[in-house]
């Protein structure tokens, strides 16, 4: 299979790459830097899609991004690299003589409002009610595709948590205050903390970029990317200090993390959501990382 990915070169986009040319596939990455293996948006624009059998976006200015102020030309850059490449995306594929038989978008779980007690699942309705839900909203409708195209082409959504790996996303970012003792709690640490090993999600978009097994349906079908074990941000941060055998008293108070990066994307650190791969489970998807032991595990041990 030919596997187009926008963003290919992030975090999720290495361990999908790497999955794919395992399993015997070719993978063009779509990119603002030229290289080998690599096409620019520009080209994209200019050019049309390339010979494809199926495309993933997974563009995105970082979230936590400690480097940039919270201001509104960060704002501004994470609706546009996000949603302007993921309308290029599917408007090529609009125009494509020979369109792609799957189409997948990766967004994220802060469509969810967060809640100590509601379980969400694919099913769940939703409305925006904040900065980070509105950007979903927009996001996943960029990458609708005309009716006419969704006959043949398959449209997936994939909604992941907390992303964790060692080679990038939040873990990244928390290894050495955790190495060093100087981990805690985000918040309260009642939060739930939605998370998927980078492992799993690269398999749930490998075979969400599969061909279809019949007509495919005319609407995007959504898929949460969670683990399925349910975790608190306490539970994360103490089995965390357990495996590096750290100590873990520091709590990081909510009002310092809004100070520190503004309200608006703190959310993502002091409130969660509790969902469910309702879908992502029927679909028969094995979780090589179930429970947080066994993911941090291979994280720390590899
Ligand atoms: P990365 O932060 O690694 O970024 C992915 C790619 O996006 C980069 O390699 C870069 O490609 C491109 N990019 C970054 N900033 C911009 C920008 N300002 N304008 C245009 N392109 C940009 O993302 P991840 O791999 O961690 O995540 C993939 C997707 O999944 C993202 O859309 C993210 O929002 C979403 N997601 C990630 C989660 C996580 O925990 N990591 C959680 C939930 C959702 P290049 O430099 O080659 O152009």
């Amino acid at each position: 299979m030919r596997v187009l990915i926008g963003g290919g070169s992030g975090f999720v986009g290495r361990e999908l790459t790497h999955l794919l040319r395992d399993k015997g596939h070719e993978v063009t990455v779509i990119s603002r830097q030229p290289g080998p293996g690599r096409i620019t948006w520009g080209e994209l624009e200019s050019r049309g899609l390339p010979p494809c059998d199926s495309a993933v976006n997974l563009s995105g200015e970082n979230v936590i991004n400690p480097l940039r102020w919270w201001n509104e030309s960060y704002k501004q850059d994470m609706f546009s690299s996000r949603i302007d490449t993921t309308k290029a995306l599917s408007q090529a594929i609009a125009a494509s003589s020979s369109p792609p038989h799957s189409w997948v978008l990766l967004s994220g779980v802060a469509c969810y409002k967060p809640s100590l007690t509601a379980e969400y699942t694919e099913d769940s309705e939703w409305t925006p009610y904040d900065f980070l839900s509105q950007l979903v909203k927009e996001w996943e409708a960029a990458a609708r595709l005309p009716e006419n195209v969704a006959k043949t082409t398959k449209q997936i959504i994939i909604r992941p948590g907390v992303v964790l790996g060692r080679d990038g996303g939040a873990m990244k970012q928390m290894m050495l205050p955790f190495w060093l003792g100087f981990g805690g709690t985000l918040g309260s640490g009642t939060q739930p903390f939605p998370w998927i090993h980078v492992s799993d999600l690269a398999g749930i978009i490998a075979r969400a970029l599969e061909p279809p097994a019949g007509a495919p349906c005319p609407s995007p079908q959504v898929y949460n990317g969670v683990a399925p074990a349910l975790n608190t941000n306490y539970e994360f941060t103490k089995e965390l200090g357990q495996i590096l055998r750290r100590p873990t008293v520091l709590p990081v108070p909510g009002f310092v993390l809004n100070a520190l990066l503004g309200s608006e994307r703190a959310v993502v650190l002091t409130q969660g959501q509790m969902v469910i791969p309702k879908r992502t489970l029927e679909s028969g998807y094995q979780y090589k990382y179930p429970d947080l032991t066994s993911a941090l595990k291979q994280i720390v041990e590899s």
